[in-house]
């Protein structure tokens, strides 16, 4: 060949390879650009992109995303491709390992992991993994479930699980009891239901702050008691169950007087010491129920047997607990009853004077006559609407009726008489009970001497704070105050002394056997002179006979009340007397009737 030759041939090389180097510049530079691309719509991408060799699971690639969430940045990764594996949990790197060694080829799954980040908290990672057999390629997307994974835990931590305390609540020991119950259905146990004594009045007047960090020391102080093979949850407010594994009673009892002794040494907040007692009620399985639910409910039932018999006590559940309980319900669907059809309806006794016999006023007396049940005494009905709260609703329906009735009194007779109603303890401890009867009758334009009002002497001892308030509110107002049952508590001379009463109600019991019993004839007459020593006036209810009737006159009993004069009788009675002059009272030497 030719020299000439050889060198065009040589050109025409060189030219060539200038042009496949020029194209491969190009080539190249188009390649980066469009990876750059990728790059940067990859890159902006929330979730985590990558790819791992299938057989080494070193990183290949990955997105800036991974930067965010594991606090490295991308080149930290691509630098290390074993990184990502270092930063798994210990826990769950086998199962991680497992998952890799398991993905079937073209499929794609998800796996749910822990990891740690770079300052070493722990983050939960979801990531959908395709593995990609041409490349030998495993692709995954992985996105940061951590807030939302803690979210469900603690809605799973709420829901058997009681904030405060940190103890188990409710559903989690219901849960408990269902399973114990299905798995091994013939080996007993039994429940204690623990409700603090008057916790009440401490988260009342010392705050809710103050009764929180109470419960957290109870609960402290029950945990220490429990074992591993008991359960102890709270129950809400001061309640607290604990489900013991055993049935035998030594054992029981020996655990309730342990759970007394935790309340003898005083809880303590912020330097003021708190003495606190609880009451505790017990409910075995099988012997009680053979039901979760009525375990507890049981449990429940003695608990408040143990309140009934003056708290700081444990007493064992009894089925005659639950006729008293079924007793309560059937009352209280008949106070609701009433109160929904207008079925109340007051009766009015009529009370005299001793002296001369004269109409003086009456004592309104609630009755519920029900279509279907019959006329119910407010001996069945008051107790159970104290304790359900329905007194409130009957005190007003009695204070209507009782203005209804003053005002059918005044239309129809030139005297005016007066209409004592009974009030409640719990309405009287109504912060406003005092207020709202005042302005009642102010609407009503009563005249407030025209209403006197009876409370039992517990009513007004037991919050004797509240009370004298209500009390001399009442005074104030016009309206005068009988204290009933009188004998039967513990009033303080110094309080009664001070307190604004007009009258002592002297307790039908005493009245009943004042004619047989020396020791209450003398009781009589003390209160007598004690009620005119401090300026009141004394009233004798339940006078059925001449005797006694005779033995109060003589006594200087002011006010006479018994069926001896009338029984509790309609209004329309009390209208028809009223208007026809007919005397209400028939003793047989009766003295000369007026009036
Ligand atoms: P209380 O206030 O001591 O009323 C006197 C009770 O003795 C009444 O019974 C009356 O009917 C009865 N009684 C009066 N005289 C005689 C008598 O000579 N012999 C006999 N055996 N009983 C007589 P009642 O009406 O059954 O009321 C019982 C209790 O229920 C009342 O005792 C009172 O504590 C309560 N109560 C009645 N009505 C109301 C009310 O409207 N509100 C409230 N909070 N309690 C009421
Ligand atoms: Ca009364
Ligand atoms: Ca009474």
């Amino acid at each position: 060949m030719e020299n000439s030759e050889i060198n065009r041939l040589t050109q025409l090389l060189s030219d060539a390879k200038a042009v496949i180097k020029h194209q491969n510049s190009e080539l190249t530079g188009l390649l980066e650009s469009k990876s750059q691309e990728l790059e940067e719509i990859l890159g902006n991408i929330d979730q985590i992109i990558w790819y791992i060799d299938s057989q080494t699971l070193s990183l290949q690639y990955v997105n800036r995303a991974i930067g965010a969430v594991f606090g490295f940045t991308k080149e930290d990764f691509l630098a290390d491709p074993t990184l990502w594996q270092k930063r798994i949990h210990p826990d769950d790197r086998l199962l991680v390992r497992s998952f890799f060694e398991t993905l079937i080829p073209g499929a794609s799954q998800e796996i749910r992991f822990r990891i740690h980040r770079v300052n070493g908290e722990l983050c939960w990672l979801n990531s959908r993994i395709h593995h990609n057999e041409k490349l030998d390629l495993f692709v995954g997307i992985t996105s940061d479930i951590t807030q939302s994974k803690l979210q469900s835990e603690e809605i799973a931590f709420l829901a058997y699980y009681d904030p405060l305390t940190m103890l188990a609540n409710r559903s989690k020991l219901k849960l408990q009891l269902h399973s114990r119950l299905e798995h091994s259905p013939l080996i007993p146990f039994a429940l204690i239901y623990i409700d603090l004594d008057n916790f009440k009045n401490i988260n009342d007047t010392m705050g809710h702050e103050t009764g929180d960090q109470i419960l957290i020391e109870v609960a402290r102080r029950l945990r220490e008691l429990v074992t591993h093979d008991q359960l102890l949850s709270r129950f809400g407010g001061d309640e607290f169950v604990v489900y013991l594994n055993s049935s035998d009673p030594i054992y029981i009892d020996n655990f309730c007087t342990q759970l007394g002794e935790i309340f003898k040494i005083p809880f303590t907040v912020h330097d003021v010491p708190f003495f606190l007692s609880a009451s505790f009620g017990i409910s075995m399985y099988p012997e009680d129920a053979r039901s979760s639910e009525d375990l507890i409910k049981h449990a429940d039932t003695a608990m408040h047997e143990a309140k009934k018999n003056g708290k700081n006590q444990f007493v064992y559940y009894h089925s005659s607990m639950q006729r008293a309980i079924h007793n309560f319900l059937h009352v209280e669907s008949l106070i609701r009853d009433g109160l929904k059809h207008d079925f109340f309806e007051l009766y009015f006794q009529p009370l005299v004077s001793a002296e001369s016999l004269t109409l003086q006023g009456f004592e309104a007396l609630m009755r519920l006559p029900h279509p279907t049940a019959g006329f119910i005494t407010p001996d069945a009905f008051i107790s159970v609407a104290e304790k359900n709260g329905d007194i409130l609703h009957i005190g007003q329906i009695v204070l209507e009726q009782a203005c209804d009735f003053i005002e059918m009194v005044r239309l129809n007779h030139p005297d005016p008489f007066y209409v004592a109603i009974n009030v409640s303890a719990k309405q009287l401890h109504q912060v406003n009970f005092a207020h709202e009867l005042l302005e009642y009758l102010k609407i009503r334009a009563i005249d407030p001497h025209y209403l006197k009002v009876e409370l039992t002497e517990s009513a007004v001892m037991d919050n004797i704070e509240i009370a004298g308030s209500q009390l001399h509110t009442l005074k104030e107002g016009g309206i005068h105050i009988a204290l009933d049952d009188f004998g039967t508590g513990y009033s303080s001379f110094a309080y009664l002394a001070q307190l604004p009463i007009s009258t002592l109600k002297i307790d039908k019991s005493f009245i009943d056997t004042v004619c047989e019993i020396d020791s209450h004839s003398h009781i009589v007459k003390a209160i007598s002179n004690l009620a005119h020593v401090l300026g009141m006036s004394v009233t004798a209810e339940g006078v059925e006979t001449e005797q006694q009737f005779n033995f109060l006159v003589e006594n200087r009993i002011d006010t006479l009340q018994g069926y001896l004069l009338s029984k509790p009788i309609t209004k329309e009675e009390i209208l028809h007397n009223l208007t026809t002059f007919t005397p209400f009272f028939l003793p047989e030497k009766a003295l000369v009737y007026s009036i």
